[in-house]
């Protein structure tokens, strides 16, 4: 059953974000988003445990081969992650479901986009759009840029992201959005998109702790090569 509290914010937060869209149009700058743009779909998305529900949702509503793939998306999507985040302590906090305002630094986002380059595991590679797009993320919904859209296609450079340009009111209104997300949720986990997904599955009795783990998810050369360089603190 859908969580009828879930879905309650998202039409609001699309209406914020037409109203912006049309102040901005009235001062000729128009958001270039379209479907088949992807190069937003490779940063860390977060979470908080309320959009999560949202997207257990969409995934428990999918039919049971189409659940197994998608766990099998998110088990390696956290397993690459992992390479990543057990590299220090600032970014190992994102190893599980984080609880109140700890701040995670920017270099953990930088470093998740530039170095992974690793798609969200809700990405279609072949058509480069989201296969859970109604049930999609706030941090998706709001991340609209103005920058040409050639910039974000299908064949952008993943180490080249100087030119996406996000207009101040978008960015204005990401924080109101976020306030507002922060103040409606009794359940203060958030996280790495991934992380968040594959606990709330097994808190909702969908698969076990065994069928979530990440152990062994990784190739063996991709193991080891992130093995060589972790180091956690
Ligand atoms: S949830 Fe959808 S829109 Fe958001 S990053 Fe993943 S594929 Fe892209």
């Amino acid at each position: 059953m859908l969580r009828e509290t879930k879905h309650h914010i998202y039409p609001v937060i699309d209406i914020m974000l037409e109203k912006a869209c049309d102040e901005l149009a009235q001062d000729n700058i128009e958001i270039s988003c379209k479907a088949g743009c992807a190069h937003c779909c490779y940063q860390l998305v977060e979470v908080t445990w309320d959009e999560g529900l949202v997207m257990l949702d969409w995934i428990l509503a999918q039919p049971v081969d189409k659940q197994a793939e998608v766990v099998a998306r998110l088990r390696k999507n956290a397993a690459v992650a992992k390479t990543l985040f057990s590299k220090d302590k600032r970014s190992a906090r994102m190893l599980k479901p984080i609880k109140g305002d700890q701040i995670v630094p920017d270099s953990v986002y930088d470093n998740y986009f530039h170095e992974l380059q690793e798609p969200c595991p809700f990405l279609q590679l072949d058509d480069n759009r989201c296969m859970a797009y109604a049930a999609r993320p706030t941090a998706c919904r709001t991340h609209l840029v103005s920058s040409p859209s050639e910039i974000c296609a299908p064949n952008f450079a993943l180490d080249d992201d100087d030119d996406i340009e996000i207009p101040e009111a978008i960015e204005d209104l990401k924080e109101d959005v976020g306030d507002i997300l922060n103040s409606l949720q009794p359940d203060d986990r958030w996280g790495h998109m991934s992380t968040m997904l594959l606990r709330m599955l097994v808190e909702e009795g969908a698969i076990s702790e065994e069928e979530a783990s990440i152990e062994g998810v990784l190739p063996e050369q991709v193991k080891s090569a992130a093995d060589a360089e972790t180091h956690v603190a």
